[in-house]
């Protein structure tokens, strides 16, 4: 299965991809992810995609398909993935369709994770995330069992740096702007799946397990 997780920044798509890729043992493609590694490695990418997240900006377009690509050409994503976070532009969209021709594949589903803005923005303010192994938490909706420690691994949790308020809201508009005009693009195309994501991550999982389950 080849599937886009869409939605909004704090909509749970992160959260709902590790169900996913547990049950579905499709490797999990996060663009805010690679971007975050190649930031924290002080790769030349990273430097540059920095200057753009840290004000709550999309890294050029040039930039992350080149990644995608990239990513996408591997053989873990032989047998299909779950692209998160990408595409968040129309461009982007339309080369992720030119890899797929080229690759001879096609994409089976777009899930639109949706909720209300004033719900991701506390969503955002109160995500914190282990520094080793990446395992996301919220300090009110899911708290680790001990402060500022991951259950899994022990790491530190750290809250990101763009979920500050102000960045934060930069991020939603951005996603009015840039992002959402791509639910018209998969609906024409008769690919787009909504899911109300305004609800406890296990309802919103087995929603999104059905839509799977179906293609
Ligand atoms: P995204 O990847 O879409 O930006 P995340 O999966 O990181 O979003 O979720 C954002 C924050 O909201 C995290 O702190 C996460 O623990 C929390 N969260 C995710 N899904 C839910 C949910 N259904 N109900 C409450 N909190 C949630
Ligand atoms: P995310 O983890 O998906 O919230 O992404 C964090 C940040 O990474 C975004 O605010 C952007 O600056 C950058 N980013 C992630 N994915 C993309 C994308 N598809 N296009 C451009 N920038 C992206």
């Amino acid at each position: 299965m080849n599937v886009i997780l869409m939605g909004p920044p704090g909509a749970g798509k992160g959260t709902q991809a590790e169900f996913i890729k547990a049950e579905y043992s499709v490797p999990h493609i996060s663009t805010g992810d690679m971007f975050r590694d190649a930031v924290k490695n002080g790769t030349p990418m990273g430097k540059e995609a920095q200057k753009y997240m840290s004000e709550g900006k999309l890294v050029p377009d040039q930039v992350t398909i080149g990644i995608v690509e990239d990513r996408l050409a591997q053989d873990d994503c032989q047998l299909g993935f779950l692209l998160d976070g990408f595409p968040r532009t129309i461009i982007q969209a339309e080369a992720l369709d030119g890899v797929m021709d080229k690759l001879g594949k096609k994409i089976d589903a777009a899930i639109n994770i949706s909720v209300p803005d004033s719900i991701l923005i506390e969503r955002m303010s109160g995500r914190v995330s282990c520094k080793e192994c990446g395992k996301v938490y919220h300090l009110i909706f899911t708290p680790p069992a001990q402060s500022g420690k991951c259950d899994k691994c022990s790491g530190e949790l750290i809250q990101r740096s763009d979920d500050n308020a102000e960045t934060a809201a930069n991020r939603l508009q951005v996603y009015i702007d840039q992002t959402s005009p791509l639910l018209d693009y998969y609906e024409n195309k008769g690919l787009l799946k909504n899911v109300d994501g305004n609800r406890d991550s296990k309802s919103v999982g087995a929603d999104i397990e059905s839509i799977l389950n179906g293609l």
